[in-house]
């Protein structure tokens, strides 16, 4: 039980990785508030973890009214807040010439400025309890570029820096901000270029183990990083890809 008495809120946490990091952080005794634009899972989630401490609540992480609310959420149903999972994305396939500004901006404030806000919103609410732990969910795709996958690439790599400047700016305020990067992983945002014919196979030959990771298995460092065992981890960006950044793709 790390997380008995504490709040958490986590962002995208109606699916995937966000939902498996809600259902262990609720497992480890804390209040969740899960965040989500859609409202079947994320009502479906709280009410799979529903014994008064978890709340689902509508919200599209790139609007800053509804994360002020979000936070006024956490604050309101169990007192403050002490960890912050910002973990909602989304991508765009395109390379620069025929991606669209509007989807450039979309990607951007989803993936990048979306995190600026949980952030902004939080720390604030960290003070109150002496401290907290942020993580956020970057990429594999923001420590090396895809092909057609621009604006993506550009956003996670600007969360990964981002958090570098949460971390040194607060770590006097014992709140610790790190990011984790996945690599492929087994859930739906990746199911339609999975459906591509041969695509997958190709991920799993790519991947030096040889396979997606399993949401539960990006939960359980974000856990790490959220718990008091981490207490001198902050700035931090953890790939968590099966070895697939290590690699410098050389064929075996
Ligand atoms: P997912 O599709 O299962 O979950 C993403 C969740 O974010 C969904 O529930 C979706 O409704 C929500 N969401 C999207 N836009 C939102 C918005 N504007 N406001 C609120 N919620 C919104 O996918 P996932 O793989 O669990 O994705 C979680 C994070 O992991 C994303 O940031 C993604 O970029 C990142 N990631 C995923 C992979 C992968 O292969 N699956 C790899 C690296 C990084």
């Amino acid at each position: 039980m790390r997380f008995s008495g504490k709040t958490a809120v986590v962002t995208g946490g109606a699916s995937g990785i966000g939902l498996a990091a809600a259902r262990r952080l609720h497992a480890e005794g804390a209040a969740v508030v899960i965040a989500d634009l859609n409202d079947g899972l994320g009502e479906a989630a709280a009410r799979e973890l529903g014994d008064g401490r978890c709340v689902y609540q509508h919200t599209d992480v790139s609007a800053w009214e509804d994360i002020q609310a979000l936070m006024q959420t956490a604050k309101e149903a169990f007192g403050g807040l002490d960890i912050l999972f910002n973990n909602a994305g989304i991508g765009s396939f395109a390379a620069t010439p025929d991606l669209a500004v509007e989807d450039w901006r979309r990607v951007i404030d989803i993936d990048l400025t979306a995190v600026f806000l949980g952030c902004k919103a939080a720390i604030p609410l960290m003070r109150e309890r002496g401290g907290g732990a942020i993580v956020n969910t970057a990429s594999a795709s923001g420590m090396a570029a895809d092909f057609s996958f621009a604006a993506y690439n550009a956003a996670k790599a600007g969360v990964i820096n981002y958090t570098r400047a949460v971390a040194i700016d607060h770590a006097r305020e014992n709140i610790r901000c790190n990011a984790v990067s996945p690599g492929p992983v087994d859930t739906p945002i990746i199911a339609g270029v999975n459906q591509m014919p041969g695509v997958r196979e190709i991920w799993d030959e790519r991947v030096p183990m040889g396979r997606f990771a399993r949401p539960e298995e990006i939960a359980a460092v974000v856990l790490f990083l959220a718990s008091d065992e981490a207490s001198y981890l902050t700035g931090a960006n953890i790939p968590v890809d099966g070895g697939l950044t290590a690699h410098t793709g050389q064929p075996n």
